[in-house]
């Protein structure tokens, strides 16, 4: 159950009832809003004075769900906004790890031909061997840092683990956690903690129930700019790298009021299937999309497989905007 808490109460008196009541508590708007359990569901006699509004929910995707919200949320950084009635479909792309300047200013020329204004790349690389690429680290988010002020590109770049939070926070407009930490209570909490823009990854082996809830742990923290990322899940299939769930994300279209970004890349795991993954994905009627782009994919050193040459990038891209506006929406 969601509570809001009357205006007038100080936030001693709200960490308290909060305690006194397992209650998740932040403030939005200048009131305190509780999260108790969703299988509560009648206001606590206790807290029956303060409460202003309640919300009853069918399970602890609350904060998240329709129930709570009925409109998409909407989330805004640099010159792009998602969500609410922007109606806008949100193009991210870069490469799947920051390599080198040269890399960048390469990915920067592309990305400002095409009109995009949204720069990924990771610097801290959570790989599945330790004898690979680990990634630039801090030097690589101060490469990205270099695009960002002299191109105007928001970056989207991945926390790996508590060790590098407050960096990314930092320099990151998005942080992207991604889909090996997505049950990481920490970077979880502490993206709770910010107002930027979280994208959620869906890890491949979750529940989408498990996968709402984990953005649950940023929402309850005080932060409402939070958006899901579906990348693929692992299923008994061995010939895609992984399985996009498309049936997914109508369930997370229906239910919750997160914006919703697919990446095909990761799913796919082979060029030959992105652009197509693509278009089925704007096809869904969807709030962004993530797509890895390499100048030389062949000696990109990670993900070599998945990134889509520039050429490939740039016929895709001609092909999305009229499927976007097919569905109500436009290409940003
Ligand atoms: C990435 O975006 O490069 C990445 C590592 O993705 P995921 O977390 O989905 O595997
Ligand atoms: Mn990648």
């Amino acid at each position: 159950m969601i509570l809001q808490l009357r205006q007038n109460i100080s936030h001693e008196e709200a960490a308290q009832l909060a305690v006194a009541n397992q209650a998740a508590f932040f403030q939005e708007n200048g009131a305190y809003i509780f999260v108790l359990s969703a299988a509560v569901k009648s206001v606590p006699a206790a807290l029956e004075a303060y409460a202003d509004k309640s919300w009853i929910t069918d399970s602890d995707i609350q904060l998240a769900s329709k129930q709570y919200r009925n409109e998409v949320r909407e989330v805004k950084w640099g010159k792009t906004i998602v969500g609410g009635n922007s109606g806008n479909t949100v193009m991210i792309a870069g490469p799947c790890s920051v390599e080198s300047e040269e890399q960048l200013e390469l990915t920067a020329s592309l990305l400002k031909e095409l009109n995009i204004t949204n720069m990924r790349a990771g610097a801290f690389k959570p790989r599945t061997s330790p004898y690979t690429f680990q990634g630039l680290g801090i030097d690589g988010l101060k490469l990205l840092a270099k695009m960002r002020d002299k191109y105007g590109f928001s970056i989207v770049t991945e926390v790996r683990d508590a060790t590098n939070v407050e960096a990314i926070i930092e320099y990151a407009d998005i942080i992207q956690i991604g889909a090996k930490s997505m049950y990481d209570h920490g970077i979880l909490k502490r993206c709770g903690k910010t107002q930027k823009p979280v994208l959620l990854k869906r890890g491949f082996g979750a529940t989408l129930q498990e996968f709402v809830q984990c953005a649950e742990f940023v929402l309850s923290g005080g932060n409402p700019n939070v958006m899901l990322c579906e990348r693929g899940i692992r299923t008994f299939e061995t010939k895609t790298r992984f399985t996009l769930d498309l049936c997914g994300v109508s369930y997370l279209k229906e239910y919750t009021n997160l914006p919703l970004i697919l990446d095909p890349s990761h799913a796919m795991g082979y060029a030959y299937g992105v652009a197509d993954l693509s278009r089925a994905c704007v096809a869904m009627g969807i709030d962004g999309l993530l797509v890895e782009v390499h100048p030389e994919p062949k000696k990109a050193l990670s993900d070599a497989s998945q990134q889509l040459t520039y050429n490939q990038f740039r016929q895709l891209m001609q092909t999305l905007q009229p499927i976007a506006n097919a569905v109500g929406r436009q290409m940003v």
